[in-house]
């Protein structure tokens, strides 16, 4: 399995490969860890471009190209972190590399040839390095499957870290960098539409498009499930609530354990309504559920609008506010925080207020 030397491209040295290993795995983020890798391939191979193309979600087939390496106007290798589609060109061998989780190389006839090789996890591929240049790259094949293994192994690791350990689900320390990703993804797919419409002579997209809603989830009377049934029933009860938010929510929102039995999603791409909609319906479907031994069980929601320019902690609170609302006014309900500050129901938030972290 080891990546054999002799498949290094002449007057590659090696130290220098072992270099670039070391420089793209100080990482401890992932998003960091990916700029980096595709900026290191690209240095060595002396690529034209280099691009990581990953699965949206574990769970999710479509791909979406996540970094991309390309040289500017100065001939100096930058590092676009992106969320688009991936490249028309070769979309269908991508689509073929990751099911098929064998490297593939295409010679597109005009001078530019492109290797695309899987990243792979426990047998699945969970994206793609693509690289491109202006000679053959069939001999880079090993090389950069190594550098895929390592990837893979690296961000196994990391991911592990991000994930509360009960339910499998984020823990509270990725929120900041979840959100902002979900933030990025939305001002991306704006940015989209809004030329697409413009493009097509429509009239410009409707400003409602591409919210970002938080609610925090907090189930009703935990203590008396902890005090009658046991703390191993209580786990149970946040485990299956853990998967009926999984199976309930979209795969695009963002869903976290933020302690205890207290929960926090992200709703992106929603329309208030239909953000509304979506946690009502869970709500309900929680309330109808028959529990293992435990029976009915409830959760209180409480949610607010959060936007490009808003700090999280205070729209935290904000959901907070509207959760502590739901408790105080017969749980088992839900509650928006920009309603209840409409009617006066709610102290406004201010930025002197928090003490979430
Ligand atoms: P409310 O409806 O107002 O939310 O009431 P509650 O009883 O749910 O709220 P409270 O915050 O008073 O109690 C939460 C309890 O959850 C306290 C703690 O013993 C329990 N708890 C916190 N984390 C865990 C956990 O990981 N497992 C189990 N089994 N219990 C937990
Ligand atoms: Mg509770
Ligand atoms: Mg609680």
């Amino acid at each position: 399995m080891r990546v054999p030397w002799q498949a290094l491209p002449d007057g590659l040295p090696q130290t220098r490969l072992l270099d670039s290993v070391a420089e793209f795995t100080v990482h401890r983020d992932i998003d960091a860890l990916d700029h980096s890798l595709v900026l290191s391939l690209a240095e060595l191979v002396e690529a034209t471009s280099v691009a990581l193309c990953k699965r949206t979600d574990e769970t999710d087939n479509a791909l979406e190209m996540i970094a991309l390496c390309v040289p500017d106007e100065h001939n100096k290798l930058t590092v676009e972190a992106i969320c688009m589609p991936v490249v028309e060109s070769y979309s269908a061998e991508l689509d073929m590399v990751i099911s098929e989780l064998e490297p593939r190389s295409i010679d597109s006839g005009d001078g530019l040839y492109t290797l695309i090789v899987p990243v792979q996890r426990e047998q699945r591929a969970i994206g793609a390095l693509v690289i491109q240049a202006e000679r053959k790259l069939d001999g880079l094949v090993a090389l950069v499957e190594g550098f895929a293994r390592i990837y893979a192994n690296y961000t196994a690791l990391l991911n592990e870290s991000e994930r509360d350990k009960l339910t499998g689900l984020f823990n509270r320390r990725t929120f900041e960098q979840r959100l902002q990703r979900l933030l990025k993804r939305q001002r991306m797919q704006r940015a989209r539409a809004a030329a697409e419409a413009a493009a097509g002579g429509e009239r410009r997209v409707d400003g409602e498009v591409g919210r970002v809603w938080l609610a925090i989830l907090d189930i009703d009377h935990f203590k008396r499930i902890n005090d009658n049934f046991g703390h191993v029933y209580g786990d149970e009860v946040i485990l299956l609530l853990a998967q009926m938010m999984r199976s309930s929510f979209r795969q695009t929102d963002v869903l976290f354990r933020f302690g205890g039995e207290e929960f926090v999603v992200l709703l992106g791409s929603l329309d208030e309504a239909t953000a509304r909609a979506a946690l009502q319906r869970f709500r309900e479907r929680v309330a109808t559920h028959v529990f293992p031994q435990v029976g009915h069980v409830t959760v209180s929601i409480g949610y607010a609008n959060i936007g490009e320019s808003d700090y999280p902690e205070i729209v935290l609170d904000r959901a907070d506010k509207a959760l502590y609302f739901a408790k105080q006014n017969g749980r088992n309900c839900l509650h928006g925080y920009e309603a209840l500050a409409a009617t006066g129901a709610l102290a406004p938030t201010s930025a002197g207020s928090i003490d979430l972290f």
